[in-house]
């Protein structure tokens, strides 16, 4: 009886999974395995932990309709996968590639101590990183070209699910852990998905707009894997304007990952090496300002106090407390990357590096680097009426009208009857953004040579 293994990691589904599909079909017998990597754990804050603990209890009942179980065990990735494999007498132990830097490590000493019995599938991304090149079979730094191709490009074709018996053994069992903020489990995910596809059409008119939160909210499900890329982009489809820039969002997402592939230095290196001169401050007390949402910009301290809550934050909240950090405090993007990192729900290296580079101007097809978000303008376009602001700081909640985004400018009356004393109840402003801004584009200027 031929015996399989397939150690899931960021694919946290059975359908539509090719790692899942190949074992199913090449064996009798199949151990569905998870191995808690410490490392990896520990690095992940609570709401990720939280969030792929209620993946893994699902994935485990899923299993268990099946008459299986999801296998747990807890150790290095190179010592567990090779004890199980031969604790179980498995041929071929199957695994959906992943790109960033210690993957590939861990993936190449796993291959080692099962003396090259690792086998990798694609599944994470629509195409795999690597198969969408230029002419030249060069990759693709500028994404609208790289997008044409990703659209225009065939999809190599996934094997379809087999009939493999699956092992009942449960290992170490499920990691404790809090309540997640999405249930957990593919079929939760679809719900999730359903649920998106009744507004898809709001996506493109609404998307930048925090207030009204019309996003799909899938990132985490396709960070974990618990929804395929590829059924995504099929169910959401090309119908209309708003289906198209959706879509085109998965792209971005296989953007980064394949400059990631190819370029796995940029994990805390500038894609544009002119920037490795930069002068960054040295600014803990800012920094905390920061990550505790102290800012005195309420914009970015909603942003960031949401972040802290729910391990999630808007995109264009993103980009406006991502630029706070870098433009207006001058401090180093990759502070900013490892905050993120640990916090959010969804983080995933290349989407997350590939954005700080690109606020930061340091990454590939990034924003120029004198393009300097202004936090007020951006409060004002994008939470008309500071409805985000005031679910997430609530101290502001009395204030009306333009006073919302910037609470320095309103009156002494304004503010007393508000309830509100500035540098008491709500901080004043870290950074003066008129001064910030050209502090900055002179530091840029100075690393740039210019
Ligand atoms: P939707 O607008 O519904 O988009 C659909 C999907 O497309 C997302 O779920 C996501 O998978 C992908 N996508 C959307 N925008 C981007 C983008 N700019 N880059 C790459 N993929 C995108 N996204 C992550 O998944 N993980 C991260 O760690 C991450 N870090 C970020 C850091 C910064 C500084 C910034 C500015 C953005 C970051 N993003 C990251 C991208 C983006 O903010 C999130 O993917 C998005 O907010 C998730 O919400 P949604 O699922 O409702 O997005």
């Amino acid at each position: 009886m031929s015996h399989g293994i397939v150690w899931f990691r960021a694919d946290l589904r059975l359908d539509d999974n090719p790692a899942w599909a190949a074992a199913t079909s090449a064996h009798d017998e199949v151990t569905a395995l998870f191995v808690v990597d410490p490392p990896l754990w520990d690095g992940a804050g609570e709401h990720r932990r939280d969030q792929l603990a209620a993946h893994l209890a699902a994935l485990d009942a899923a299993l268990r309709d099946g008459g299986g179980r999801l296998r747990v065990e807890r150790g290095r990735p190179d010592a567990v996968v090779a004890d199980v494999a031969s604790d179980v007498d498995a041929e071929l132990v199957h695994a959906t590639t992943d790109i960033t830097p210690y993957a590939v490590r861990r993936d190449r000493t796993v291959g080692e101590a099962l003396d090259g019995r690792l086998v990798g599938h694609p599944g994470r991304y629509v195409h795999a990183p690597g198969t969408i090149t230029t002419t030249s079979g060069d990759p693709y730094r500028v994404f609208t070209p790289f997008s044409r191709s990703w659209a225009s490009t065939p999809w190599v074709p996934w094997p379809g699910e087999g009939e493999a018996g699956v092992a009942s053994e449960p290992g170490d069992g499920l990691p404790e852990a809090g309540p997640p903020l999405m249930v957990g489990g593919e079929d939760a995910a679809l719900d999730r998905l359903d649920e998106f596809l009744d507004r898809v059409d709001a996506y493109e008119e609404e998307r930048d707009r925090p207030d009204l939160d019309t996003t799909s909210r899938l990132s985490a499900d396709l960070k974990f894997g618990t929804l395929s890329p590829r059924m995504v982009a099929v169910r959401v489809g090309d119908g209309t304007e708003s289906r198209r820039a959706f879509v085109r969002q998965l792209c971005w997402r296989d953007f980064y990952a394949q400059l990631m592939a190819h370029f796995p230095g940029t994990v805390d290196a500038p894609m544009r090496s002119e920037y490795e001169a930069m002068a960054w401050r040295d600014d803990p007390d800012g920094l905390e300002a920061w990550q505790e949402g102290r800012t005195g910009y309420p914009i970015v301290d909603a942003g960031m106090r949401q972040l802290a809550a729910e391990g999630w934050m808007h995109n264009r909240v993103r980009m406006i407390t991502a630029s706070f950090l870098v433009k207006d405090l001058l401090i180093d993007w990759r502070e900013g990357e490892r905050w993120f990192r640990r916090l959010l729900v969804d983080a995933d290296l290349p989407q997350n590096v590939g954005n700080w580079q690109w606020v930061a101007g340091t990454g590939a097809d990034a924003a120029p680097y004198f393009r300097v978000f202004n936090p007020v303008t951006q409060s004002k376009r994008f939470d008309p009426d500071g409805h985000y602001i005031r679910r997430w700081v609530p101290e502001l909640r009395g204030l009306d009208g333009a006073a919302i985004h910037e609470p320095w400018t309103a009156g002494p009356l304004e503010l007393a009857a508000a309830g509100i004393t500035l540098g008491e109840d709500y901080p004043e402003p870290l950074v003066d953004h008129a001064e910030a801004r050209e502090r900055t584009l002179e530091a840029y200027r100075a690393a740039r040579g210019d």
